[in-house]
């Protein structure tokens, strides 16, 4: 079990009043709030070993170059992934679904398909879209039923010996529904399909095996799983990076260059072209660290008893509806009441202290499948508490009385 008190100690923000009220802090599916072990980490790499990786024979381009590649490791470690360098490090999630369908470009032609859903956030559409347009491959759609749960029946209609790639995400960041992900990547594999997984939402809260999973991609987010932004991975086996051509071409890619010609280099530094964000991807493997410690296990339970009491909660708020009712969910609340605008809501609990996300969350077309312009989302972490949702359901009543 976790020690609530304990655990917000470690995350000094929580510690501060907002427009008079105590922080409560309900945007985690937006952004995570970082602990003191993960802030004293970015101080220490700057005031200690900064230099830049890979390229040096100096000692401190040789303690950063290290500590970088032990991130690495202790990524690889955590998503269970069989060799280091498919570990890639990535800026984050767009970033890494930009580099695989950009590389797709080069296997695949006018008349193959790529598969996604339609619980898709925006970096997991547009990508793929872009890469239709340069090859005129046909985008197919997974469909939704009402309660936000992806049609099996439907998708394992659409596959075919036509689908090149199916990407879903893990979880949905604008509904919270778990999806199904280790059926579509077998039924996937047995059409022939490779598989992506955005697990932008699912690091910060799930327990990740890529081999168990089979996936041939997955990627997430650092600053969604209490580390720093601009920090992310993309896992992909082996023999697709391999086969996949580079993203970027640049410095620390390459083994040869000439004029005439250049070779690149072997895994993972074909795709890290550049300086990259050092002090990111080490810092990543701290905060992996952190969540470790706390232990995912523990965190999924907990957020699961915070999803079940926000739900019941809100529920009794009269006209209230929630959008995204999967039965696999995991603690992300969205609602709307009536015909309130939720921007209003927002901005009437924030002058409570309260933190919520209002809008389509870059998932526009699920909001033009419920036929709504946005939601209010409420999305929990561990370090949240019940009291927190008694103060959001008390603001939420104020909003309906100053706005009904
Ligand atoms: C946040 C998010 C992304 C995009 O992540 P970035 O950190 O903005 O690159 C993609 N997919 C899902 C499901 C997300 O929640």
């Amino acid at each position: 079990m976790l020690d609530i008190q304990k655990v917000r100690n470690d995350f000094p923000i929580l510690n501060q009043t907002v427009n008079g009220k105590p922080l409560v802090y309900f945007d985690n599916a937006a952004t995570s709030q970082k602990p003191q072990i993960v802030i004293d980490a970015i101080s220490n790499y700057y005031s200690t070993i900064n230099a830049n990786i890979h390229r040096g024979v100096h000692t401190l381009s040789q303690l950063a170059t290290d500590a970088y590649e032990v991130s690495r490791q202790t990524i690889q470690k955590h998503i269970n992934a069989k060799h280091a360098h498919e570990v890639l490090f990535t800026a984050g999630t767009t970033h890494g679904v930009n580099l695989v369908a950009n590389g797709f470009s080069a296997l695949i032609k006018t008349g193959d398909e790529v598969m996604i859903s339609a619980m898709e956030h925006h970096s997991n559409i547009v990508p793929w879209q872009m890469l239709c347009e340069r090859t005129g491959a046909k985008l197919v759609v997974i469909p939704m039923n009402q309660h936000g749960e992806l049609i099996m029946e439907e998708f394992e209609r659409l596959l075919s010996e036509k689908t090149k790639i199916v990407s879903v995400n893990h979880i949905s960041n604008s509904l919270g529904t778990i999806n199904p992900i280790e059926h579509i990547i077998k039924k996937a594999h047995t059409a022939g399909a490779a598989v992506f997984i955005d697990g932008a939402q699912a690091a910060p809260h799930l327990k990740i095996d890529v081999q168990a999973l089979d996936c041939d991609f997955y990627a997430f987010s650092g600053h969604k799983a209490c580390g720093p932004t601009g920090s992310g991975i993309l896992y992909g086996k082996e023999e697709w990076l391999e086969k996949l051509p580079p993203y970027q071409g640049g410095g620390e890619m390459i083994k040869e260059v000439t004029f005439e010609k250049t070779t690149y280099a072997g895994l993972p530094h074909k795709f890290e072209a550049g300086t990259p964000h050092i002090e990111g991807g080490i810092v990543l493997g701290t905060a992996i660290d952190y969540l470790n410690t706390i232990g995912l296990d523990n965190i999924a339970a907990y957020e699961t008893e915070l999803l079940h009491y926000g739900t019941e909660k809100l529920l009794e708020i009269e006209g209230l509806k929630i959008i995204g009712t999967a039965a696999n969910k995991t603690s992300v609340i969205s609602f709307n009441i009536g015909n309130i605008h939720p921007y209003d809501i927002g901005a009437i609990v924030d002058k409570m202290g309260i933190a919520v996300r209002t809008g389509h969350h870059c998932t526009q077309p699920v909001m033009n499948f419920f036929d709504i312009p946005g939601t209010v989302r409420a999305s929990f972490a561990f370090y949240n508490t019940k009291e927190e949702i008694d103060a959001l359901v008390q603001a939420v009543l104020k909003a309906q009385r100053m706005l009904g």
